[in-house]
C-alpha cells in the first residue's frame, strides 16, 4: 500500500506524526505543493531562501530511504488528488494548520478525498497544544498571554519521547513510472532543477551571503542548534536581552519551518533543568502558541487593528522615512545597527526587534502594517502568526500589548543592553567615524507628538 505525506511546515523526518502515519502505513511518497491561496499571502524573500535550502535537505534524507520528494505546484486540491490517481495511493497524511484561510483549503480537501475513498488525515504536529483545546472556563480563546500561559502549563504534558525518525520505504519501480510527476522524480537531479527554476535562491544580486554563513537551513541545522541549547539556557534569563551575545536558541526559524518539533524543544529545555533559565524559555515557547493561537481566532491579525479604535489613529504616511529604516539609516545607532543584522542574516535579536518597531510606530508614527510587512520579506523565521501577533504587540494595537504611550528610547536601550556598543559596532562599523547620517527625529520631540496623538485618540473614544 502507497502513502503520501503531504509536506507543509513540517521539514523533517524525526517526530513527526503524519509522516509516521503515511510509513505505518506502507510505502511512502512525499510531496509539496508550491500553493497559492485566497487569502494568504506568498511567502516573502528571506523565507523563500530558506524553503529552497530545506526542501534541498529534506530530499536528500528521503532519497537515501527510496522515498521520493514530488514539488509540485498549483491549487493542492488539483494537484492532490491528481498524485493519488498517478501512483494508486490509498492515504494521504499532513500535519494540521492553523490559519483560517489554509485550514478551510484543507477542510474541503480531506472531504473530497474521503469521498473518493482514501484515507484522508490530519495530525498535530506544529504546536504543543492544538489552539482550540486550551480555553477559558467558559469555553473562549485567551486574550491574556499569563492566563493562556498557565492554561498550557497545566494541560496535557509534551509529547512523550518519540523523536525516532520511522522506518521509511519508497514505493516500487512501477509506480515511480507512473504519471508525470513521478516520471520527474525518477530523474536524480530533478529536484535541484526544479528548485532552481522557482528561483527563491537570488542570484542578480545574491543578497543571501549573510544567510548562508548564519544558517544551515534544513533538520541536521536544527539538531544543532538544539544541541547548542545547553550552552545558553543556565544564563538564559541574565543574557537573552543582550544582543551582542549569543544568549538565545536561535532556533525560530527552524521551528518555523517544522525542521524540529517543539515537543522535542520543550522536551530538551526539560532535560536541562529546572531553574530560571530553562523557565524562562519556555515561556518564549508558550508566547509561540500564544500568537498561533491568537491568529487561529482572529484570521485578519495581519491587517487588521485589534483594538478596532486604534482604526482612526493618525498614522503618518512617509515613503522617505519608512525607505531610511528599513535601509538602517535613521541616525540612531541600535536602530540602524538592527536594521542591517536583519538584512544581512535575516534574523534580529528580540530585544532590537522591540526597539525598530517602537521607533517605527511611535517615533516616525509609522503604521505598523509597513513594518510587518517588511519583516515578512526579510526575516527567515517570518511566521504568519508572531511576526503580525508582535508587531501588533509593540504598537500597542493588540491583545495584552504594550500599551502604546510606552515609547522605548533607542538610546536608552542602547545603554542598557549594549552598554559596551558591541554590538552597534558589529553591525554599524562607521559609528564614531562621523560618517553616520543625522538624526531622522529628535527623539524627545517625536515621542511627544506620538503621545500627543495617541490623547486625540483617547478623547476621541
Ligand atoms: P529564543 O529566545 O531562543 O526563544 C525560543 C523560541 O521561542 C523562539 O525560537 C520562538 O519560536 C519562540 N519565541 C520567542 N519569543 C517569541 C515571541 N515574542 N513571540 C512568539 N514566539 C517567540 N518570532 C518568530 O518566530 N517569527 C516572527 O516573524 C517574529 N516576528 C517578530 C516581530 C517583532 C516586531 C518582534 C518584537 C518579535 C518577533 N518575533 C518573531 C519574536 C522573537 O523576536 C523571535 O522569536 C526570537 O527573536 C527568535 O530568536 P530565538 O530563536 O533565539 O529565540
Amino acid at each position: 500500500m502507497t502513502a503520501i505525506w503531504w509536506v507543509r511546515d513540517d521539514l523533517r523526518l524525526h517526530d513527526n506524526p503524519a509522516l509516521a502515519a503515511a510509513a505505518a502505513a506502507g510505502d511512502v511518497i512525499a510531496v509539496h505543493v508550491d500553493e497559492r491561496i485566497d487569502g494568504v499571502r506568498a511567502a516573502g524573500g528571506a523565507s523563500r531562501w530558506w524553503l529552497h535550502h530545506s526542501l534541498r535537505r529534506l530530499g536528500d534524507s528521503l532519497r537515501e530511504h527510496g522515498v521520493p520528494l514530488v514539488l509540485a505546484d498549483g491549487d493542492p486540491e488539483q494537484v492532490i488528488p491528481q498524485l493519488v490517481r498517478e501512483t494508486g495511493a490509498e492515504q494521504v497524511q499532513w500535519n494540521r494548520r492553523y490559519h483560517r484561510p489554509r485550514r478551510d483549503l484543507d477542510a474541503r480537501l480531506k472531504s473530497a478525498l474521503r469521498a473518493q475513498g482514501v484515507r484522508a488525515e490530519s495530525s498535530d504536529g506544529f504546536l504543543l497544544h492544538e489552539p482550540w483545546t486550551i480555553a477559558t472556563q467558559k469555553g473562549e480563546p485567551y486574550r491574556v498571554y499569563s492566563a493562556f500561559a498557565r492554561a498550557c502549563r497545566d494541560a496535557a504534558p509534551p509529547r512523550p519521547d518519540d523523536a525516532a525518525a520511522p522506518n521509511l520505504s519508497g514505493p516500487a519501480d512501477e509506480v515511480h513510472a507512473a504519471g508525470h510527476a513521478m516520471a520527474q522524480w525518477r530523474r536524480a537531479e530533478h529536484l535541484e532543477e526544479i528548485l532552481d527554476r522557482r528561483g527563491w535562491v537570488p542570484t542578480a544580486p545574491d543578497w543571501a551571503e549573510g544567510l548562508r554563513e548564519t544558517w544551515t537551513p534544513g533538520e541536521a541545522g536544527a539538531w544543532d542548534r538544539l544541541d547548542a541549547l545547553e550552552d545558553v539556557l543556565d544564563d538564559y534569563a541574565r543574557h537573552r536581552d543582550r544582543p551582542a551575545l549569543q544568549g538565545t536558541s536561535r532556533l525560530s526559524p527552524h521551528l518555523r519551518f517544522g525542521e524540529i518539533s517543539p515537543h522535542q524543544v520543550w522536551r530538551r529545555s526539560r532535560e536541562l533543568g529546572p531553574g530560571e533559565g530553562p523557565e524562562t524559555f519556555r515561556d518564549e515557547l508558550l508566547w509561540r502558541e500564544f500568537a498561533w493561537h491568537r491568529l487561529f481566532h482572529l484570521p485578519e491579525l495581519a491587517t487588521r487593528n485589534v483594538r478596532s479604535q486604534f482604526d482612526a489613529f493618525d498614522w503618518r504616511e512617509d515613503e522617505d522615512d519608512l525607505r531610511a529604516w528599513q535601509r538602517g539609516r535613521t541616525g540612531i545607532d541600535l536602530v540602524d545597527a538592527g536594521m542591517r543584522q536583519l538584512w544581512r542574516t535575516g534574523w534580529m535579536h528580540n530585544r532590537v526587534r522591540l526597539v525598530v518597531g517602537s521607533f517605527l510606530t511611535k517615533n516616525l508614527r509609522l503604521h505598523w502594517r509597513h513594518g510587518e510587512e517588511w519583516f515578512w520579506d526579510t526575516l527567515v523565521d517570518a511566521d504568519e502568526a508572531a511576526n503580525p501577533f508582535n508587531w501588533q504587540w509593540v504598537a500597542g494595537t493588540g491583545d495584552d500589548a504594550a500599551p502604546y504611550f510606552r515609547v522605548f528610547n533607542p538610546e536608552r536601550q542602547q545603554e542598557r543592553f549594549d552598554p559596551e556598543g558591541e554590538y552597534v559596532r558589529s553591525w554599524l562599523p562607521e559609528v564614531g567615524t562621523g560618517d553616520r547620517p543625522a538624526p531622522l527625529v529628535d527623539l524627545r520631540a517625536s515621542r511627544r507628538d506620538a503621545l500627543a496623538a495617541h490623547q486625540r485618540l483617547s478623547g476621541q473614544a
